[in-house]
């Protein structure tokens, strides 16, 4: 899907001023990509009426970049289509809360009950895990294996006990050792099965959950759609879990199932391991699903917003080494303008490619506290970071109300980063042949 779509706006990224035809001929290939990406038909179609309701209005079509607000628009349309805000878990009032996942066998219920136990563990909470699928014993042992191996309270009952005594036992167990929340595996089937539905149903009126997610394997795009509306139907779902997201990373069973059963993604899994669990954010993945590297590549150029005179500038200083940290900040600055972090770094030049060789992402909060630091310093600490002494960092961290690790973290990161930009220099020459003018 990605790639597609790139192909299509940098397309329609080259012309100048737009036709109504154009813009439909756009859309024709949006749609024909959300097609191919398993998107479910509904979706696509309300999907594209919005957006050419949009982008044939006047302004736009009139505007001087009129191929870049054509892409504007798809983009918050996605992330309207996809839940515009992430919504965090439901919590009971009275403890524990009681979390059910639900979903046909192999979506990886049983994997993420765990993952999701290790991430609220990370937060402070303290799960435990319930094994609620007797009909397969292995169920049972994969759950306990889990918890053993990563340390987290399993509760079961062999495969004799019926699943919604399991439940309450668990649950009962959970109030008196004060375990928080109570993250329950449940039976799935190969296809929906009315006694797997019943068994829910029933499991659902018993012990009344705070939240009923459905996981959902996003590698099986169309079908997931129909499995999901009818398990929303019998027990009313709260959010879903979107699995291997990984690989492949397709977008539209994402995009589907959020639009047509219209709860909330809350998690997608990313891996197999226990920590391949990430909070869902809707702009992320939209992003993810456009391809934004190019996008806002051209969104940059329209904009103007890093001059091509200045672009060179800081390569020069790039790769000749005299990269500083008014350097990096003013670039944070200007980019910080422009939307999601990580990609726009990307896009810097040398940046780019210096952050990725040492892995760096840096988040949006980190990002704010980076900026505050380098606020914090002098012009010349900035120009010239070496003369940054212990008591220059406990002052800029006081300043900027960071800690002193920070500060630390920050300067050893960007020395790092000086050196890998030397590096680079060296390889593409200009090191050696204008390293003496400066
Ligand atoms: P269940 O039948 O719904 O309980 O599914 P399982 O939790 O047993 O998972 C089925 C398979 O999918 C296992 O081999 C998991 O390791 C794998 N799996 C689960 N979640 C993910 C994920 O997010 N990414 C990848 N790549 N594999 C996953
Ligand atoms: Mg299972």
């Amino acid at each position: 899907l990605t790639d597609r779509l790139t192909d299509v706006f940098q397309r329609i990224g080259r012309k100048g001023r737009l036709t109504e035809q154009d813009v439909d001929e756009a859309l024709r290939e949006v749609r024909r990509a959300l097609l191919e990406a398993d998107v479910n038909y509904r979706v696509v179609k309300d999907f594209i009426a919005a957006v050419r309701e949009q982008a044939i209005g006047e302004d736009v079509l009139r505007s001087l970049t009129p191929a870049q607000q054509v892409i504007s628009i798809v983009h918050k349309e996605l992330v309207r289509v996809l839940g515009s805000e992430r919504v965090p878990l439901t919590w009971a009032s009275q403890p524990p809360t009681v979390i059910l996942l639900v979903g046909l066998q192999g979506s990886g219920k049983t994997t993420h009950v765990a993952k999701l136990g290790h991430h609220l563990r990370g937060e402070g909470r303290q799960p435990l895990l319930v094994a609620a699928d007797i009909y397969r014993p292995a169920a049972v042992e994969q759950l306990r294996t889990l918890g053993r191996q990563h340390d987290l309270p399993v509760y079961d009952e062999g495969t004799q006990a019926k699943p919604v005594e399991i439940v309450k036992h668990a649950i009962k167990l959970a109030r008196e050792r004060r375990l928080d929340p109570v993250i329950v595996d449940t039976a799935g089937r190969l296809q929906i099965d009315e006694r797997m539905m019943q068994e829910l149903e029933e499991i659902k009126a018993a012990v009344r959950p705070s939240e009923i997610l459905l996981v959902a394997d996003a590698m099986t795009g169309q079908e997931a759609v129909s499995v999901a509306e009818e398990f929303h139907r019998r027990l009313q779902l709260t959010g879903l879990i979107l699995t291997k997201m990984d690989g492949d990373a397709r977008g539209g069973a994402a995009l589907s199932i959020r639009s047509v059963v219209g709860v909330p993604i809350k998690f997608i899994g990313t891996g197999e391991r226990v920590d391949a669990l990430e909070p869902f954010y809707p702009e992320r993945l939209a992003t993810r699903i456009l391809g934004m590297g190019d996008v806002l590549s051209l969104i940059e150029k329209a904009q103007q917003q890093i001059s091509q005179e200045e672009s060179e500038r800081l390569q020069e200083k790039v790769l000749t080494g005299t990269f500083n940290l008014e350097d990096f900040l003013n670039q944070l600055q200007q980019i910080k303008r422009m939307g999601p972090l990580t990609q726009l770094l990307e896009m810097l030049p040398g940046v780019g490619q210096a952050l990725r060789q040492q892995q760096v992402q840096i988040s949006d909060d980190e990002y704010k506290h980076i900026e505050a630091i380098i606020l914090s310093m002098t012009p010349e600490e900035r120009r010239h970071p070496d003369i940054i002494n212990f008591s220059r960092r406990r002052r800029i961290a006081r300043g900027s109300g960071t800690s002193m690790a920070e500060v630390n973290q920050l300067l050893s990161q960007f020395k790092q980063m000086q050196r890998v930009m030397a590096q680079l220099g060296d390889m593409a020459g200009v090191g050696r042949r204008r390293g003496g003018l400066r």
